[in-house]
């Protein structure tokens, strides 16, 4: 099982090296997407390799001439690599309207340090029942197939969208996969290693991805579970970033388990599948119009975070949330003092650990998260 989690470990450890040498390998092209709901098939589809923009660990320094320090690691960090010429292997990027804060970052990038493509799609606020949203953000997709047809030369047909989508709909439904053993055996793997596959399943190809998922979900299957002691709980928010992996070995280090999240490099991002039909820029169109999980940042009206969180934790059976806020997502605290109200409400612990982009205070988080264990039930 090592040898399987080598590879997964490599590209966590060190996605610029390891992307920059699979495209040296295959000769191929790499697209960077900005997080969370690009339609990375499409990319997939133009015979190039999309992975999901992410956090260094490198302290912000070009780029504070650029963004303000109050705003998230996921933008500080994008534009602080770009500029200091660390993202230069890939040759296009892609960006989305998600939040008022990324939405000035394409513009920065694109003046300082421009790929060779870029896009951008305005992906309207979801109005639920409303055919304009739909048929707007059906337009944004297919002008960024078009836009990556006139850059390869090469036509992305429906076909090849279709074969995108059911590779990508495999990855997806491993990774589910791999979260349902998680919920039937808490701790068999250590909260790190899973954050580490599902953020390798960003960065490496998909296929190459599912192959390796494929073979350790077999041996977790196989393995001896001796029941894991710990308190139950559920990892909630972190929009668009990893968390630290020194966090999740606290939580461990703690007497917690996580048994299931919300997070963005977690259940979000496997979380749904596209439909294989006739119309695949429809399936794809239709995925982003899926409701759960409840998505902040997608400017929905009627949002029930709260609500959402409440079933789920009583439906795996955790006993408390440890909600990860990444500092200062504007969408994310729009709404937690809600989910706040509505976990109060039906008696379900909760914690607040803010995520940031340098190195947090971890002692600080320690004695949160001990408090924390001890309302739980735990000393
Ligand atoms: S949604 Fe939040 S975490 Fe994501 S880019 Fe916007 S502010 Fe940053």
């Amino acid at each position: 099982m090592e040898e399987m989690m080598k590879e997964f470990f490599r590209y966590t450890s060190d996605p610029y090296r390891a992307i920059s040498e699979w495209k040296d390998a295959s000769k191929k092209k790499v697209v960077g997407v900005f997080p969370m709901w690009l339609p990375e098939e499409i990319i997939h589809a133009s015979g190039m390799l999309p992975v999901v923009m992410w956090r260094s660990n490198e302290a912000i320094t070009w780029g504070y001439a650029h963004v303000p320090s109050y705003n998230c690691p996921m933008n500080k960090s994008v534009v602080d690599d770009a500029v200091k010429g660390k993202l230069k292997f890939m040759d296009g990027m892609v960006f989305l309207r998600e939040c008022l804060q990324s939405q000035e970052v394409p513009y920065i990038i694109e003046n300082n340090a421009c790929p060779p493509f870029e896009e951008y799609l305005y992906l309207p606020p979801i109005y639920h029942g409303d055919k304009a949203s739909k048929g707007f953000t059906r337009d944004e997709f297919e002008k960024l197939r078009a836009g990556l047809e006139k850059f390869t030369g090469e036509k992305i047909t429906d076909e090849k969208l279709r074969e995108s989508i059911r590779i990508y709909n495999r990855n997806r439904s491993l990774l589910r996969r791999l979260y349902e053993i998680r919920r039937e055996k808490p701790g068999i793997l250590k909260g790190r290693d899973i954050l580490r596959i599902v953020w390798a399943s960003m960065l490496m190809p998909k296929e190459e991805h599912s192959k390796l998922l494929e073979k350790l979900i077999s041996e977790l299957e196989k393995k001896d579970y001796v029941q894991a002691k710990g308190k139950k709980v559920f990892l909630s928010g972190c929009l668009c970033i990893h968390p630290q992996l020194e966090l999740m070995d606290m939580i461990e280090a703690l007497g917690m388990l996580v048994v299931d999240d919300d997070i963005y490099v977690g259940y979000r991002y496997f979380a749904n599948d596209a439909q294989l039909t006739d119309d695949p820029i429809g399936a794809m169109v239709e995925r982003y119009f899926i409701k759960t999980p409840v998505d902040p940042a997608k400017g929905e009206v009627e949002l029930h975070w709260g609500d959402e969180l409440v079933e789920k934790v009583k439906k795996v059976g955790a006993e408390g949330i440890i909600t990860l806020l990444t500092k200062y997502c504007p969408p994310h605290l729009c709404y937690y003092p809600d989910i706040k109200v509505k976990l109060a409400d039906a008696g379900i612990p909760e914690v607040l650990i803010e995520v940031e982009h340098e190195i947090i205070s971890l002692e600080g988080i320690r004695t949160r998260l001990q408090s924390f264990k001890e309302m739980i039930g735990g000393v």
